[in-house]
């Protein structure tokens, strides 16, 4: 029997942002080098932890839980697992990196070095990192579950090509820092050296319900992280097929002025990229703005078709964003050139 994923990996906020944000922003400002490159930062860390999900996916263990991310507050913090593993005897947290090239780790000095391209980059101490994860969990578990169980930790090296260098050949660190290639064995050699029970299924299930009920997604401003403002955004619903905008509201749908073609939905992207940029809710007016529509009346039946949640009435009624879950996964640009995401990758 294989494992149980409890709770799916899906885009950060952060990520949807960016895709987002390259729907939304105007021409001129697409080349921005430090927008471009905090998505493609963001972009290899979930593909890198993409490959792990996978990798765990096919793991045959039964009453192994998984959980594909997870932030958690441990006030004043909030600390965030790339992936939790959950057994009956312990539990493991992975500290996924998507570096590439060579990664070197000096377990003296505690530093890892990374070289790619001729270049070296040093980074914080991802051994450090993960045990900084255990020690939030350990109290988070102590506040809230009031479990005692082994917690431990492993380093994941998401990428086959990465060569992993163990500078001062540290035994520690050979079980600390491992290939994603290599997961499965180091969870047979973890689950053979714990032999007690310490949790039975009703813990299992309970500390479940706990995670997934604590669990907070990281909402990240990035209009305000990259000093842009509604100037340097597209006002309107951009026509798919031409990039002209704004597309015009006939009845029940959307043409565009420039090349006739029609849409029945062009509406629902702009209102959730709205979300990813703006903010959690959106307001009638705001909504007749960012689709540049004079009535109210069509701004509320276009909210209202999105089964939104809402509160209040009236002018001051307030749609609500979807679970970060619920919204769409797939990074469609239809309005930019996808070579500006070429290029060198350091990662
Ligand atoms: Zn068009």
């Amino acid at each position: 029997m294989n494992s149980i994923t409890v709770k799916y990996r899906t885009k950060t906020h952060k990520l949807l942002a960016y895709e987002a944000m390259f729907r939304r922003i105007l021409k001129e400002y697409w080349l921005n080098d430090s927008i471009v490159s905090a998505y493609k930062r963001e972009k290899a860390g979930y593909d890198g932890e993409r490959n792990v999900d996978y990798k765990l996916s096919t793991y045959p263990h039964k009453n192994l839980f998984i959980f594909q991310g997870l932030r958690l507050a441990n006030p004043p913090f909030h600390f965030q697992i790339d992936t939790l593993l959950l057994t009956k005897k312990f539990i493991c947290i992975l500290e996924i990196k998507n570096k590439k090239g060579t990664f070197k780790y000096d377990s003296k000095q505690q530093q890892l070095t990374q070289e790619i391209n001729g270049e070296t980059k040093s980074f914080k101490d991802p051994i450090l990192q993960a045990e900084a994860q255990k020690a939030h969990l350990v109290s988070w578990m102590e506040n809230k579950a009031k479990y005692n169980i082994p917690i431990e930790t492993l380093v994941v090296v998401a990428f086959p090509s990465t060569i992993i260098e163990n500078v001062r050949e540290d035994p520690d660190v050979y079980k600390k820092i491992i290939h994603n290639e290599s997961l499965h064995q180091h969870l047979d050699r973890l689950n053979n050296n714990f032999t007690e029970e310490q949790f039975t299924k009703a813990d299992l299930r309970n500390l479940c319900k706990t995670l997934l009920h604590e669990d907070t997604a990281l909402r990240t401003d990035l209009l305000q992280k990259h000093h842009l403002t509604e100037r340097h955004l597209i006002k309107g619903i951009p026509c798919e097929r031409c990039q002209h905008y704004p597309m015009k509201r006939l009845y029940k749908k959307w043409q565009c002025p420039n090349c006739y073609s029609t849409s029945f939905k062009a509406h629902q992207r702009v209102i959730l990229d709205y979300f990813l940029l703006h903010g959690p809710t959106i307001t009638n007016k705001e909504c007749r703005e960012i689709l540049q529509i004079d009535s109210p009346r069509t701004a509320h039946t276009l909210l209202n078709s999105m089964h939104l949640q809402h509160d209040g009435r009236n002018k001051g009624r307030k749609y609500y964003a979807p679970y970060m879950s619920d919204f769409p996964q797939n990074s469609s640009f239809p309005h930019i050139n996808s070579s500006i995401f070429e290029g060198p990758l350091f990662f």
